[in-house]
């Protein structure tokens, strides 16, 4: 039975131990115990060891996209990575995913919530280790748009069954973008959903008014057709309702109808809030109002988003940018956010914790001075990468022989 010895390891749920052997079996977690006289085979004296960390959102398909090298206001950057979308070649895509899929792994993220422009990343994620819920996206406000976005998702999603990494869902892509009768459709096909909300101040200016700078570029693009759009936030939630859970991406604007609304839905386990902090700061959005959905019990989960907003793919970093600006959170806190409560919402409640019977999927973290007394807090104030990742207790990346 292979098993490691470590000074440190954080188990997902809150506790972290000092001195623990980690035994796994058959890509399972057998035991997590006190590592007693160093009985382990490999003892790592200068690291800790953490569940495989989780990217609640982010789009594996963008991963050529350069953020730095593209316009920050909304109708311009959006008008890019579409011609991206548009001129991008069946080659182009393959890269771009494998690229995302990469540089998980590189970053210790073991768990992926993707949301899929093209059926080609579900090809390549079933060749990988990287775990997934992959949202196939739809999007279209016109009629015709919207039947043959819809026709395109149902076939992937009957014709792929669920593998042992890849689980699926669908995203309705954002309220400016998919008609009604989409989320409508998504809502009663039973997947879970992942829907882009609030993200740019543009959208609510649109519902309100039916006009400005949405309405004008979705008019250049050709793709406007009022009778598409939903009314508003709160008809958009009637739509959702029989949605079994419901990721809400962004939320970058209030939204009130939201207020009573996800506080019960997050009660009853059907909903979260998935905040991508740097691609917040990178368009330059106001304050978020993450902490006060937590303080209403809502789970919130961190996203990197893709990289046409942000630098890496690393959800650690994430926590690294809030840490630094003064998060209330606890270390431990904020790595249960990337690890056992991410996990439970995308779906995959057999990862993101180890304890015995979860999947084996986790990675060790060098640390910078082996008299640490707090090793997340360490980890939270350097810019260390992983040294080790396993998934289902197999070394998928390792950091001497990454080249
Ligand atoms: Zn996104």
């Amino acid at each position: 039975m292979p098993d490691l010895g470590v000074r440190w390891l954080f188990d997902g749920k809150g506790v972290i131990y000092e001195e623990a052997l980690l035994v796994w079996e058959d890509g399972r977690v057998v035991a997590v115990e006190p590592n007693r006289a160093r009985r382990a085979k490999i003892y790592l004296r200068q690291a800790i060891i953490l569940p495989g960390l989780v990217n609640a959102h982010t789009h594996l398909d963008l991963s050529t996209l350069r953020a730095e090298e593209l316009p920050r206001a909304a109708c311009a950057w959006l008008n890019q990575v579409i011609a991206h979308r548009r001129q991008a070649t069946p080659e182009i895509v393959a890269e771009a995913v494998q690229r995302g899929i990469r540089e998980s792994l590189r970053c210790g993220v073991t768990l992926v919530g993707d949301i899929a422009g093209s059926p080609q990343t579900l090809l390549y994620l079933n060749g990988a280790c990287l775990r997934a819920r992959v949202f196939v996206e739809v999007v279209g406000l016109s009629r015709s748009r919207a039947r043959a976005t819809w026709r395109t998702a149902r076939q992937l999603l009957t014709s792929k069954s669920e593998t042992t990494f890849v689980r699926l869902g669908l995203s309705p892509h954002a309220p400016y973008s998919t008609r009604r009768s989409l989320f409508r459709l998504a809502a009663r096909s039973g997947w879970p959903l992942a829907i882009h909300w609030a993200e740019f101040a543009e959208e609510r200016d649109l519902l309100i008014s039916r006009a400005g700078p949405f309405r004008d570029w979705l008019e250049a693009l050709g793709v406007w057709e009022e009778r598409g759009l939903i009314s508003d936030y709160d008809e958009l939630l009637d739509l959702i309702t029989p949605a079994p859970k419901t990721l809400f991406i962004h939320l970058n604007y209030p939204d009130t109808s939201l207020k009573h609304v996800l506080p019960v839905w997050a009660s009853q386990g059907r909903a979260g809030v998935v905040y991508c902090p740097r691609t917040h700061a990178y368009f330059g959005h106001m304050a978020h109002s993450w902490l006060r959905w937590l303080e209403q019990e809502v789970p919130v989960v961190f996203g990197t988003d893709s990289l046409a907003s942000n630098p890496d793919l690393n959800v650690l970093n994430e926590l690294r940018f809030l840490w630094s600006r003064g998060c209330p959170l606890a270390p431990a806190q904020l790595f249960q956010r990337v690890t056992h409560t991410a996990a439970e919402l995308l779906g995959w409640p057999e990862t993101g914790a180890l304890c015995p019977g979860q999947w084996a999927d986790f990675v060790v973290m060098p640390l910078t001075d082996s008299r640490v007394s707090n090793p997340l807090q360490s980890l939270l104030e350097s810019q260390v990468l992983p040294q080790y990742v396993y998934v289902a207790g197999q070394l998928v990346f390792d950091a001497a022989h990454s080249g």
